[in-house]
């Protein structure tokens, strides 16, 4: 009897214990969405899940939506519904934007628009994905842009299971999960101070960003127990680059990125890896590289006579339809960023010609700058921990929370 008693009350403690967590998760966004759209908040990224012209319409689901707007001439925030609903249908219909909800239309001028908030209950579902957090679209000129207002650590939870496997070693996901921190407040923080609308693109452009059904328990405890960590040098966050593998050693940053990276930043000069990367062989036809040669150099090329290739450049010696000969040398990450990704990293070990085409063969796979994914998973299997992945890979940083990192910021 007393058995059977206790087991109801564990079952009622169990369930009001999860409605209150579930309840009070559900509701952050909406209680604070204020402070979340506060451009000084750093723990809240705004990522860009899609721009464009409205030709339809966009669509937002989720439970309880509600929506708040703001005018450009009136500073207060309209409510758009009082009462709360699961759908919002925006139809741009020029110079009106009529937004339904239940049976009713609603419009309000485009010209006085300046944006329109999406909040909901758990979850914003656009384009066929779930979003934590709230949506902003931002109408610009003609264009629309569609923001995600979310919890850095929430962002986290999603990018790095789609930056790396959730099945690798838990050492390697906590040196992705800090790594992806760095990179995005080094964003959130550049991005800001230039006045932009938003942080990070949500692409392999910045970070690969598809919502929550990306999440895994793997990857989410790896963002959990590595919480507000950050890669710094000389007391500055690091651009903290990562890649795919590099085919046996990093290459030095300051080559490849030299716009964003100055010389000085030594915490990417190339370090061996003992990870041996997979050889590839691409071939590349002979026409889209007189293409190529003709754009960079200005010059009709009428044959290639011969090819050669080291750790930085590749070299051709060509001869253009005016019968003189010339020789160009391109990087070879420039080279692989004008073949448009068809090699598969700048590292190429060979390169010869065979008839119409030209063959490269190398190792690894990305830009090579930074973490080695693959080279981290390695190192994790063999018993190294996270600190000591990130000390290879990045060299002569130190790991520290963000909140010291921004209190040492104020005291500069
Ligand atoms: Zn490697």
């Amino acid at each position: 009897m007393y058995r059977v008693f206790f087991r109801y009350i564990f079952l009622i403690l169990g369930f009001l214990i999860f409605y209150i967590n579930f309840s009070y998760s559900y509701n952050f966004y909406r209680n604070n969405f204020a402070s979340l759209l506060n451009k000084e908040n750093y723990e809240v990224i705004r990522v860009l899940i899609d721009s464009g012209y409205i030709q339809s319409k966009l669509d937002f689901r989720g439970n309880n939506i509600s929506l708040r707007y703001t005018l450009k001439n009136y500073p207060s925030i309209y409510q758009g519904a009082n009462s709360l609903f699961n759908f919002l249908s925006i139809i741009y219909n020029p110079p009106f934007l009529d937004y339904y909800y239940a049976q009713n239309k609603y419009s309000i001028n485009l010209n006085d628009l300046n944006d329109i908030l999406i909040l909901s209950d758990d979850f914003v579902e656009y384009k066929n994905r779930k979003y934590k957090g709230i949506m902003r679209v931002i109408f610009k000129y003609e264009k629309y842009y569609v923001i995600n207002y979310v919890e850095l650590e929430d962002y986290l939870k999603s990018v790095v299971p789609s930056e790396m496997p959730y099945t690798w070693n838990i050492e390697a996901l906590k040196a992705q999960a800090i790594a992806a921190r760095t990179y995005a407040i080094k964003m959130m923080i550049n991005r800001r101070t230039k006045g932009e609308f938003f942080d990070v693109y949500s692409t392999v452009l910045d970070q690969a960003y598809y919502g929550i059904d990306y999440e895994k328990s793997t990857t989410n405890l790896a963002v959990d127990s590595t919480k507000g960590m950050v890669l710094v040098f000389n007391n500055d966050l690091i651009w903290a680059l990562y890649h795919s593998n590099c085919g046996g050693y990093t290459i030095s940053g300051y080559l490849p990125f030299n716009k964003r990276v100055s010389k000085d930043d030594y915490y990417l000069s190339s370090v061996k890896c003992i990870y041996q990367g997979n050889n590839w062989v691409s071939k590349i036809s002979l026409y889209e590289i007189k293409n190529i040669l003709k754009r960079y150099t200005k010059n009709e090329v009428y044959s290639i006579n011969s090819i050669s290739v080291n750790s930085f450049k590749t070299t051709f010696i060509y001869q253009t339809v005016n019968n003189t000969f010339c020789n160009y040398s391109i990087y070879n990450w420039d080279l692989r960023k004008a073949l448009n990704y068809k090699i598969k990293s700048p590292f190429i070990d060979k390169v010869k010609m065979e008839g119409d085409w030209i063959v490269f063969e190398g190792r690894g796979s990305g830009h090579g700058v930074g973490l080695c994914q693959y080279g981290a998973n390695y190192m994790a299997k063999n018993g190294y921990t996270y600190v000591q992945i990130l000390s290879h890979y990045y060299p002569n940083t130190e790991i520290i929370s963000i909140s010291d990192y921004f209190s040492k910021l104020l005291k500069r």
